[in-house]
């Protein structure tokens, strides 16, 4: 067998720092960093990487609103910022491109009372984002269509912080960085299937038993049962999935057209000039992977939206499901009573944007070296009182 440079071997097995339980967007970051700190990983998958929720192609990058500042909006906010540099260095260490620009994003307002709410935010921006980055309030469209001001009766919100990236250009800089780290294991086509914290062990669906340092269930929306069974809780304890659907549309539209975002619909152009256009989001589904005439709906919203799609044909319809944690929130860091576990899931609409800041965290953990702050809402001991109906506070 082969062993990482600095693998342990014990019984005349390797033994891998981490193993890490699912390679999407969360486990391909966590990776990555882990094997940057110098740990042998080891990262397992049912299927191949970008199989699950990370495989679409919307990759939007926005803020949480600047009002009522909190540790969640911190931690979204500097990992916004971080990812620019984050994602240029992927880029010059592989030469392979992730699509990624700061192109802002627009906002219609249809109200009154949502003018005034924006106005009001300004200064919050200001007093929260910093000098780098501005929301303001206007009449006029970026570019003529983009949004159609018809749809704005009120004018529109430009603020400068988001961004896109290519969720397929990402998943393949990350993958070609781990191809060449003599500290990666990857393994397709094999799943965490049992966890036994007290032994440090994971039964994996090849029938291999892997003794680790620490595990990371990063496993989308699979990741909610193993962590949940580690925490000796009930499978749906902690968290589920949202089913999204998603269409591509052939625009030829300029890629340093801003996002726009009304009332659930995103449309962002990539470089190539392809718009992506999303989502559904669906408690209740049948099948994780259909999509249907509620695409439409939001194709249809997003022509009227943006004049510019009018004729555009649909290149892809795709559909995923999203982890969605029971606290809302993302669920990060050691499993409560199950030594050695650690969680990192539940990035629901926001993993594109936050993952490679979720991966310091859990590296951190591993190392016992200083990570970034983490909000006590991600811990999963919160998410537990929060399946348990007890009162928390974030
Ligand atoms: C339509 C749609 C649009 C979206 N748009 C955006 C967006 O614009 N911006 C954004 O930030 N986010 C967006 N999201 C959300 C984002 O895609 C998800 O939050 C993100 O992909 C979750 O990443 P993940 O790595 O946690 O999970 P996944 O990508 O689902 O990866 C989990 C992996 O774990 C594997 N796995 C499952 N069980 C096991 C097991 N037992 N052992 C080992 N591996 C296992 C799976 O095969 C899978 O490959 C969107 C989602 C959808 C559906």
């Amino acid at each position: 067998m082969g062993v990482a440079d600095n693998g342990v071997v014990r019984g005349g097995q390797a033994v891998p720092d981490l193993l890490v339980a699912g390679a999407g967007v969360a486990g391909l970051w966590l990776t990555l960093k882990a094997a940057r700190a110098g740990l042998s990983v080891m990262l397992v998958d049912p299927g191949t990487p970008g199989c699950g929720a990370s495989g679409g192609f919307l990759g939007a990058l926005m803020p949480h609103s600047p009002e009522r500042w909190n540790g969640k909006k911190d931690f979204q906010f500097r990992a916004l910022v971080d990812l620019e540099d984050e994602v240029a260095r992927l880029e010059s260490e592989t030469g392979t491109r992730c699509g990624y620009r700061r192109v802002g994003r627009i906002l219609p307002l249809t109200s009154e009372r949502g003018r005034s709410a924006a106005i009001d935010q300004i200064a919050e921006a200001r007093t929260n984002w910093g000098a780098g980055f501005s929301q303001e309030v206007s009449h006029a469209p970026v570019r003529s269509g983009w949004p159609d001001m018809l749809r704005a009766p009120h004018g529109v919100v430009h603020e400068t912080l988001s961004a896109r990236l290519s969720p397929p250009g990402l998943l393949g800089a990350l993958l070609a960085s781990l191809a060449v780290m003599p500290n990666v294991d990857l393994r397709v086509g094999t799943a965490v299937m049992d966890v036994t914290p007290g032994e440090h062990k994971a039964r994996l669906s090849d029938g291999s038993v892997v003794t680790y340092g620490h595990i990371a269930l990063a496993s989308g929306v699979g990741a909610f049962p193993l962590i949940a069974r580690a925490a000796g809780l009930p499978a749906g304890a902690l968290g589920g999935g949202v089913k999204g659907q998603a269409a591509l549309l052939d625009a030829e539209a300029s890629p340093d057209l801003p996002l726009v975002y009304h009332d659930g619909v995103y449309v962002l152009v990539h470089d190539n000039g392809h718009v992506a256009v999303g989502s559904t989001s669906e408690r209740d589904y049948d099948d994780p992977v259909s999509t249907d005439t509620q695409l439409d709906e939001i194709v249809a919203r997003a022509r009227k939206l943006c004049p510019v799609l009018k004729h555009a044909p649909v290149l892809r319809r795709w559909a995923g499901v999203r982890p969605r944690a029971i606290g809302r929130d993302p669920m990060l860091g050691p499993v409560p009573g199950a030594p050695g576990v650690l969680a990192m899931a539940g990035g629901f609409k926001i993993s594109f944007g936050i993952a490679h800041r979720m991966a310091d965290c859990v590296v951190a953990e591993v190392t016992g070296t200083k990570g970034p702050e983490m909000p006590h809402s991600f811990s999963v001991e919160y998410h537990a009182a929060k399946a348990a109906g007890k009162t928390v506070t974030g």
